[in-house]
């Protein structure tokens, strides 16, 4: 591990002050990524400008309906929120699947955001990884790649990314706002996190120096329930193989609006608009959710080792869609 300078933050503006314009600052606030990154020596900043006394831990129902997340509530806090659990239980669901107890007591909601991939070639430094060393070339694409994505990859990455909570927030829409040296903007979560393209090191629609200080969640849809259903290798502590956050709203025994996101297939979560078309308006049956399911899945491309992910996933939003529509 690399010794590296390390400062605290009192507020914001002191925060991406500290921080700056430095390509090779870092903002940390629970760690459980980052720390982790520096210690494989992926991730070598020189100064560390710690977030964790910016006072960016409170929930907050707006008068619109919307919920707005300050990005250091952790992801317990978060999965325990009354309104969470009342208005987005998807959200909660997927928040207690990730990781493990201690963890989510550490881990913030702005630092899962920021959560990076798993793929074991981009943690070992001695392999090559355009995300890590962009031209080095891609170790997981005639590698083992079991666990990589089936959406949204390139000839450059097919890493998945690792969040649930992500997922979860994909399907009920939100807005990331952040705060820099250009001021303040908000982020649609959809086109927060990047395709790897050509350009896999470049993750997320952020400049040096933006800090997020918090997710805003869109009104929940009148009506609607909400499931989020992973699929993985052991039933704790786990990453997924394939998962899927759904969000439905009936008009009696009709889908009036659907929401789709899927976690462990894509290279970003992975929200699908094609499911979503193939099921509005549609009666709740086995029959549509297949529909969807096979909409979701059309674009899907395997590699040597993960073909199973794509019936996986498949099968993923039929069961979820099931458990979804059998609230009522
Ligand atoms: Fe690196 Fe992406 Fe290839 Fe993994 S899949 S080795 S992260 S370029």
């Amino acid at each position: 591990m690399r010794n590296f300078d390390y400062q605290r933050a009192g507020d914001v503006a002191e925060a991406t002050a500290l921080h700056g314009n430095d390509h090779s600052a870092d903002f940390i606030a629970g760690g459980t990524n980052l720390i982790d990154m520096v210690k494989l020596d992926i991730m070598r900043p020189q100064r560390l400008v710690d977030v964790n006394r910016l006072p960016l831990t409170d929930i907050e129902s707006l008068d619109d309906g919307r919920l707005k997340i300050g990005a250091l509530v952790t992801n317990t806090d978060l999965a325990y929120h009354e309104r969470v659990l009342a208005d987005y239980p998807v959200l909660s669901e997927a928040l207690l699947s990730g990781a493990s107890t201690q963890l989510r007591n550490v881990a913030t909601t702005a630092g899962n955001v920021m959560q990076r991939t798993r793929c074991p070639y981009f943690r070992n430094p001695a392999r090559p990884c355009n995300k890590r060393e962009p031209g080095s070339g891609c170790g997981a694409l005639e590698g083992i790649n079991r666990n990589h994505a089936v959406l949204g990859t390139s000839d450059h990455c097919i890493a998945v990314h690792p969040s649930d909570m992500c997922v979860g927030m994909q399907a009920l829409g939100a807005t990331i706002t952040v705060e820099g040296p250009g001021g303040t903007r908000d982020i649609p979560f959809e086109e927060y996190h990047l395709l790897p393209g050509d350009t896999p090191e470049r993750e997320h629609d952020l400049n040096d120096g933006e800090l997020i200080t918090h997710v805003t969640l869109d009104a929940p849809i009148d009506g609607a329930r909400g499931h989020y259903l992973k699929l993985r290798d052991r039933m704790s502590y786990e990453f997924a193989l394939a998962s899927c956050a759904a969000v439905v709203a009936m008009d009696g025994d009709a889908i009036r609006e659907a929401r789709i996101a899927l976690g462990g297939i894509g290279t970003k979560p992975w929200r699908s608009h094609e499911a979503e078309a193939a099921l509005s308006g549609q009666p709740a049956t086995e029959q549509t959710f297949e529909k969807a399911a096979e909409a979701a899945m059309a674009g899907a491309v395997a590699h040597r080792d993960n073909a199973f992910k794509i019936p996986l996933a498949k099968q993923a939003i039929v069961r979820a869609l099931a458990t979804v529509t059998a609230q009522r």
